[in-house]
């Protein structure tokens, strides 16, 4: 895998920490020869980003600030890329929110307001950066992002997210349509549960974990490197031939009923 990547100038958004999925999966991409441009929103992930990178001697092509909730900023952070690297050829998103009171309790008692929030950041901003990093993808590319059984199943206390991640999940299969006649595919990891700092806002995610160890066929929990892994694939030319799709990284848990 020493080099399914060198010379491809790739954008990953949604490093916040070492445990963050997209951290794993910046690390399959160094590993494959990736130039890796970054995003972040808080600058305390800018911080964190700084140090894991250093600390792995791992050299960031370039780190822009992007607010997933501003098409100003979205236009922006796309406008350096352009700028200053020129052509990417993939884009990993993994990035979502939702208010922590809604990842718990009834469905029934959603707002209007958690409502929106987690469709706008956790699946309408996959349609800005598609439509962004398309202009930028003239020589085709590769776009994948993060998404959870909660969209097919309900999953005790995913709620709002559940529908959000549906949403996502419909919006891979139409991007997909939409970008494959200029080359780019488009498609899903959908992991099971990591330990990050976005699951603990989910309650019981204990119990999510350890159902995995006792049902999967597996019998294990998945972690970020072998997300990264599979992401680092979708990027790659070896799945030239897949868009539209939604891959599970979850030790199977997904067929047992
Ligand atoms: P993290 O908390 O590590 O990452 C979430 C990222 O989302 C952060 O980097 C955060 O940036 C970013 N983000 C939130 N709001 C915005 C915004 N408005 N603009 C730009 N970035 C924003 O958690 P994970 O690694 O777990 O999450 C990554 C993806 O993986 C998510 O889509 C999640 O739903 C998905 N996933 C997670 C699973 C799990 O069990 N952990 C399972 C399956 C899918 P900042 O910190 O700068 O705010």
């Amino acid at each position: 895998m020493s080099n399914l990547l060198q010379g491809k100038n790739i954008v990953v958004m949604g490093v916040a920490n070492e445990r963050s999925i997209a951290w794993g999966i910046t690390k399959s991409l160094h590993n494959a020869g990736a130039n890796l441009i970054f995003t972040n929103r808080q600058e305390r992930s800018y911080q964190k980003l700084t140090k894991l990178l250093e600390k792995n001697d791992i050299k960031a092509t370039l780190i822009v600030s992007c607010d997933v909730a501003s098409d100003e900023s979205i236009d922006k952070a796309f406008g350096e890329i352009k700028e200053k690297v020129g052509v990417i050829h993939g884009l990993v998103h993994a990035i979502a929110f939702a208010n922590r009171d809604e990842l718990k309790g009834e469905y029934a008692d959603t707002s209007r307001e958690g409502f929106l929030l987690a469709q706008e950041i956790s699946a309408y901003s996959l349609v800005s950066v598609t439509r962004a990093a398309k202009e930028l993808m003239t020589e085709g590319g590769s776009v994948v992002t993060q998404t959870y059984l909660g969209a097919e199943r309900v999953i005790k206390n995913y709620n709002v997210m559940g529908v959000a991640k549906a949403s996502l999940e419909a919006s891979v299969k139409y991007l997909a349509e939409d970008v494959g006649k200029y080359g780019i595919r488009v498609n899903a990891v959908s992991a099971g549960p990591i330990r990050t700092l976005s699951a603990k806002g989910v309650s019981g995610f204990n119990e999510k974990a350890e159902i995995i160890e006792e049902k999967a066929p597996l019998r294990q929990n998945v972690d970020q490197e072998q997300v990264g892994d599979t992401t680092l694939f979708f990027l790659s030319e070896l799945s030239r031939g897949i868009t539209g799709e939604i891959l599970h990284v979850d030790s199977g848990y997904h067929i047992i009923g």
